[in-house]
């Protein structure tokens, strides 16, 4: 619109005419008399302000319909524009504080006088509430973006088809090393090292001739190479818009150095557990052989003994030959008994080392191990760890293949269980000693199998060793502790044991 409009002055039929028309689209017209300080406005200009208003108005009661801080805007404009001589376009919000409230865009020229003194400010005030609205909702949903976009803790990269970097995360600028200013613009590639760096614009023009997808919708473990030009690992999925007729590619990527250092961890307390646990398992059977055995053994030697002294009595000529052969027999069962003794001795020797060592430490590296896919099963962990109860001096892979073995024991009853609930707690006993307890809501013990449970080869599973328990009490006793069980309220199983404490009270 012209800064110039119709001069009321000289309105004629033809001006009026216009008005009207305009007036039938939504378009209020207004005109402010820079002298005597009334504005006369249209029907339609009326209605948008709300109902009830005459055809002219003071100026400051029209201002007063305005929120104070366009209220001053409006002012000000209108006070610079005879200066300036330009003109007004201004949007602001009416009837807020009723509620709904409207979006109005003002614009409007100055009109002089034949000496060229200013007159009027007349224009038009358009209904741009839907536009605003639009607007609106626009900029909430940009916001929304840019706030996920510098939350996620996936990097987001938005690329273009050709490569050409759009869009880089918060997240994205901490793990590469990038700042959104430096990655935008340039080809994705950057982030790569090679040979990908130089396939990459060949893989997405493959991609977008044949749309036979490689990691598109099926994600990927890939190598990201930061600024610096160090490489990490990391979990790669992407995903295609369409913008138009352009393909756009959002990737989404995840680090897993962290993830894959925590796996290396873990996997080396596992393979440390499982050598202790043969070796112990080993132990164990050699000493259960080794009492089992020594009874038929020493009945031999005794047998030989008997044997040799009949033997001597008689006159048969072979005599001293057998009682020679008889000896190296009863001989041999001695060194059968001993061969086992050492076998035992050997291997509960072990490398145990003691250290001072967390308690809450020792039991969440072992809660690592062994309840993995606890979750997973609902069950639910609780760790109620004194931290006064906290130091004691142990091996720490010999109390983890206990504390393993207790947790597996414990899933294992509690898979029938319809409340599952697994209780670690700790308390100091007396002055030196601190007790472990593992609490289950599992089927718990038949009425005669306590007295039996850390005997070898005891078991109640249809594939079990009956080992773990033992093996477990061995372990405990070479610490100086104790280790026993218990029917608990919940008619769970309850294990406890003792270990000494590593720090004076
Ligand atoms: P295994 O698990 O190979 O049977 P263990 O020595 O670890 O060997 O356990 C011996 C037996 O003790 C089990 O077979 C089971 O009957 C019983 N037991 C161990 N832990 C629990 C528990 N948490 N709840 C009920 N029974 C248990």
């Amino acid at each position: 619109m012209a800064p110039t409009l119709v001069d009321h002055a000289q309105d004629d039929g033809r001006g009026e005419h216009f008005r009207v028309r305009i007036e039938g689209f939504g378009v209020g017209t207004w005109d402010l008399d820079l002298r005597t300080r009334e504005l006369e406005w249209s029907e339609a200009a009326r209605a948008m302000f709300g109902a009830g208003w005459s055809q002219t108005i003071g100026y400051d009661a029209f201002l007063s319909l305005l929120q104070p801080a366009d209220r001053a805007r409006f002012e000000q404009t209108i006070q610079q524009m005879p200066r300036s001589g330009g003109g007004f376009d201004l949007s602001f919000k009416v009837g807020a504080s009723s509620g709904k409230g409207q979006w109005i865009r003002a614009r409007a020229g100055l009109i002089r006088d034949e000496s060229g003194a200013p007159r009027h400010i007349s224009g038009i005030f358009l209904d741009v509430d839907q536009e605003k609205r639009v607007e609106e909702a626009l900029r909430t949903q940009e916001d929304h973006l840019r706030s996920i976009l510098e939350t996620v803790p996936d990097a987001m990269i938005v690329i273009d088809s050709r490569g050409i970097m759009q869009l880089f995360s918060s997240a994205a600028e901490r793990l590469f090393g990038y700042s959104k200013q430096e990655a935008i613009g340039r080809n994705v590639s950057i982030l790569m090292p090679e040979p990908d760096r130089s396939r990459h614009d060949g893989y997405l023009e493959r991609y977008l001739e044949t749309h036979d997808p490689h990691i598109i919708g099926i994600g990927r473990i890939v190598t990201g190479k930061r600024r610096d030009g160090t490489t990490f690992p990391m979990h790669l999925s992407v995903g295609q818009t369409q913008q138009g007729d352009e393909p756009y590619f959002t990737g989404f990527v995840r680090d897993l150095t962290e993830h894959q250092q925590t796996q290396a961890r873990l996997q080396e307390l596992q393979s440390e557990l499982v050598h202790v646990s043969r070796l112990s398992a080993m132990g164990e059977m050699a000493s259960a052989l080794a009492h089992e055995l020594n009874q038929p053994l020493a009945a031999i030697s005794n047998y030989m003994k008997g044997s040799r002294r009949l033997l001597s009595g008689s006159g048969d000529p072979n005599a001293s030959k057998i009682e020679s052969a008889m000896d190296r027999a009863a001989e041999q069962a001695l060194r059968a008994g001993q061969i086992i003794r050492r076998l035992r001795d050997f291997v509960s020797r072990g490398e145990s080392e003691k250290r001072v060592e967390s308690l809450s430490k020792l039991i969440e590296e072992a809660g690592a191990l062994g309840l993995a896919g606890a979750r997973e099963q609902s069950i639910q962990l609780r760790f109620n760890l004194d931290p006064n109860a906290d130091l004691v001096l142990a091996d720490r892979v010999q109390i983890q293949q206990v504390l393993v073995n207790l947790f597996r024991n414990a899933l294992e009853a509690m898979m029938q269980s319809p409340r599952r609930e697994l209780i670690v707690a700790n308390t100091r006993v007396g002055n030196d000693m601190i007790e472990v307890e593992v609490s289950d809501t599992g089927s718990g013990f038949q009425d005669d199998v306590i007295p039996n449970l850390f005997q070898t080869f005891f078991t109640t599973k249809e594939t079990g060793m009956g080992v773990g328990l033992s093996i477990s009490r061995s372990i405990i006793e070479a610490h100086g502790g104790r280790m026993w069980a218990e029917s608990n309220a919940s008619g769970g199983a309850t294990f406890r044991f003792t270990l000494p404490a590593a720090d004076e009270t």
